[in-house]
This record gives C-alpha cells, structure tokens and sequence, in this order.
C-alpha cells in the first residue's frame, strides 16, 4: 500500500535551529524512494520558500516550496474557496501576506468582510484596528490556535491564538480557528498530497509531536498518526488524552529504514507488539502506549462499601 506522509516541523525535524539527529537521512530518504510528503506547520509566519531556505541552512537539500503547506496557505485557500469575494484587513506577517496576495484576496482597512489574525508581532494601532474593524461587522479569522510556541527550550513568544484572544476579549466576538488540528488543514493537505503524487497515496500518515494538534486533527481528519518523542510530549502524560496515536517513536529516525526497504521496522516486529502467531499490527497491542499502561500502579478500589 503506498503511504503518504505529513510531517510537522518543530520538534520533529529541528528543534532550536538544529536538526532532530536522524532527520536529514529521513528526508533523503523520503526524496530518494519517492515517498510523496508534505510538511504541515501552524506557524503562519514563513512563507514555503523561507522554510525551505532555512532547512537548507540546517543541511537538508533537494527540497522545494511544494513540499510546505502552513497555516496561512490554508486561511488563503479557506477564504478563496468558501468566500471568494471578501476583503481582508491582516495581523501577521510575510507568510500570511504573500498566501492572501497569491490568492487575490485584497487588503481593506475600512470595511473588511474578516479580520485574519496569524502568528507575529501585533502592534497596538493594528489590534485597534482590528478591533473597529470587528465593532463594524467584521469577523474574525485566526491561522491557527497556538496560544504560544516554543522558542527555545526555556523560552515561549506569543501565538496568533493570544492576539485573537486579545480581540475575542475587546469586541465579544469568538474567532473561527484554521491550522491544525481543524479538519480543513488536514482535508487541504491530503488534497496537496495527492496533486504531488503521481499515484494518490492509499494510506496517509501524520507525524507530530503534540497530542492536541497533530495527533488530534489527524485522529479526526481519519488519518493514521505517528508521535515522536523528540518534541513536546513525554510519555507519562499520553494516557491524559482520550484520544492516541497509532504508533510512537522516539523520532522520525525510527522510520528511515522502513521507508528505503518498504518493510516495517525492527522495532514493530519486536517481540513485544506481538501476539504470538507471527502478526505485527493489526492483531497486536492496538497502541505502544498499552505495554507501558500495564505497568502503572492504578488505585484499587475500596473492597468493601
Ligand atoms: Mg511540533
């Protein structure tokens, strides 16, 4: 069966400006098997061309533009499929810009029909704006609902989701959120994903690092889903989430092999996802978060009443 993948990007490609170990041989990989991959990333900030140079920067070639889908290319296909018309008065940056510029949505700083909120610095006079612009109709349109994004292991900035919280509190007006873990960001990127593939791929594959946008979206958009713990989720706090992934790794050098070979890794044949008769998957522990389940100490029930 051909899989797909979507790949987040932080925490599981770089962190802190340097690459996750593993991850420059998992995208050759990628790229020398053919294996159709699209990178999914709620920073609306960036356009594709600017990952891609930053990713060069880090020592992964022979990516291009296409191989990036962000939050702020899914407002702009949101708006030009659902409201073609509208106008738009934008807080955000160069990756917002040039995703509405390219789909011919104008800018209009006296009657917009939506506020669009994305990731970057929000000034004052343009919140202000923002917010007459909402008191006269306008409605409000968030790239994604990251309230905050890490910047370095003991530092956070500021998320698009905080900027529209800012306005939500000022006009009394709920924003509509994109990115993910909204199904439209999944739905769009299955849809990119199969315009770059010759062949439409049968099965497709998230792999994230958060539980409540990549995992989560990926769950709900019907899509299998692969967390890393190479990024902001540490097994203890996975059996918190009612929701779970189909496989855990520790990072996406897990995969490698199994992409160049087509076979599934080691680490799934092992003996511990299996049930006895020889089947790795479907028959085995539905979730690698099971085996550690079974060796947390639960409460015991009072044996009387
Ligand atoms: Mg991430």
């Amino acid at each position: 069966m051909k899989t797909g993948y979507l790949i987040d990007m932080d925490g599981v490609i770089y962190r802190e400006n340097q690459m996750i170990p593993g991850a420059v041989d998992f995208i050759a990989a990628l790229l020398a098997t053919g294996t159709p991959f699209l990178f999914l990333t709620n920073n609306s900030a960036p356009t594709p061309e600017d990952l891609e140079v930053r990713l060069k920067h880090l020592g992964v070639s022979g990516l291009s533009p296409r191989h990036f889908y962000t939050s702020a290319m899914n407002t702009a296909d949101f708006l030009s499929e659902t409201d073609p018309d509208c106008t738009v008065y934008v807080i955000g940056e160069g990756g917002l810009l040039a995703a509405l510029h390219e789909r011919k949505i104008p800018n209009d700083g006296i009657q917009p029909r939506y506020v669009v909120v994305g990731e970057g610095t929000a000034t004052m006079e343009r919140l202000t704006k923002a917010h007459e612009c909402i008191e006269r109709g306008a409605r409000l349109l968030v790239t994604n609902p990251d309230n905050w994004c890490p910047v370095s292991s003991e530092k956070t900035r500021p998320g698009a989701g905080a900027t529209a919280a800012f306005l939500e509190a000022s006009t009394g007006r709920r924003a509509y959120y994109l990115g993910k873990p909204n199904g439209y960001m999944f739905h769009r990127a299955r849809r990119k994903l199969a315009d770059l593939s010759l062949n439409e791929p049968e099965n497709i594959v998230m792999i994230g690092d958060t539980m409540e946008t990549d995992i989560r979206g990926a769950v709900e958009a019907g899509m299998q889903s692969f967390l890393v713990l190479s990024g902001s989720t540490q097994m203890e706090v996975l059996s918190d989430y009612v929701y779970q992934p189909t496989r855990i790794l520790q990072s996406v050098a897990d995969l490698t092999q199994e992409i160049k070979t087509g076979i599934s890794s080691d680490r799934m044949n092992s003996p511990a996802f299996s049930n006895g008769n020889g089947h790795h998957s479907r028959s085995g522990n539905r979730h690698q978060t099971d085996i550690f389940a079974f060796h947390k100490p639960r409460p015991r029930p009072a044996m009387t009443k």
